[in-house]
């Protein structure tokens, strides 16, 4: 749907929210952390801006970030997992300021990372940036799919299809949803004041993936490494605006 003025100065709002989540997470990242410790410097976030989380709770979630090591995709669950020199950490954060929601993730990289795992990062961030390209009044939703699936797939990754991207506003996870690949057809047509969520997850070897016996955290098949990268983004006559940026 489209959203008015003043929706979008509450979203843009709780953009900046989950860009200092990001920011104060990314500074905490360190051999020997443990996840649950970064969960607590992204509350302390969410206190001092004043916001609310919208994973806290979110079908029982226990924590305001999800943090996934290595061959975890998606949607882990902080605890006492230790970073590891040379691990890949993708942290997934939200927040909502007066009702309306942001949603962003970044993968980084513990200490030195491998080759491999660094390029992982790169072609995952290049292929979000190649899909919000494509949110442009007039465009086809369904585009940002093809894009982000083009720069994933000529890097020789997968993209997951079993998770998505979403619109976003007044609730974190709003129809219609923004598939990382081409359904097949073209989609919603974008509009000035539509907000999505956009957030590819790329995998080095097959996109299939399973779910950990503790019912959240997402992990591929293969047991190879996945990396995820997600901003919130509306559609404006002068072309995407990504609200979940510093
Ligand atoms: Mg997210
Ligand atoms: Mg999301």
């Amino acid at each position: 749907m489209r959203r008015k003025a003043d929706e979008l100065d509450k979203m843009r709002r709780a953009g900046k929210v989950v860009a200092e989540m990001h920011e104060a997470t990314r500074a905490a990242i360190r051999p020997g952390i443990t996840t649950r410790e970064l969960d607590l410097v992204a509350r302390e976030v969410l206190e001092r801006r004043g916001a609310k989380s919208n994973f806290l709770g979110y079908h029982g979630f226990p924590a305001v970030i999800c943090t996934s090591p290595n061959a975890m995709v998606v949607h882990g669950i902080p605890g006492d997992y230790v970073l590891d020199e040379g691990d890949l950490i993708s942290i997934d954060c939200g927040a909502i300021i007066e009702g309306y929601h942001g949603d962003a993730a970044y993968t980084a990289g513990v200490g030195t990372i491998s080759a491999e795992a660094k390029r992982l990062i790169e072609v995952t961030e290049a292929s979000l940036w190649a899909g919000i390209d494509q949110l442009r009044e007039g465009n086809r939703l369904h585009e940002v799919g093809r894009a982000v699936q083009k720069v994933a797939e000529a890097a020789g990754y997968s993209v997951v299809k079993d998770y998505v991207g979403h619109a976003i506003g007044t609730a974190m996870h709003e129809e219609p949803q923004v598939p990382n690949y081409w359904p097949g057809s073209p989609g919603p047509t974008l509009k000035t004041g539509m907000v999505f969520a956009v957030e590819p997850m790329v995998n080095v070897g097959t996109e299939e993936t399973y779910v950990l016996e503790d019912g959240w955290g997402v992990v591929t098949q293969d047991g190879k490494l996945s990396a995820h990268f997600e901003h919130t983004i509306c559609v404006t006559d002068d072309g995407p605006e990504v609200f979940t940026v510093a």
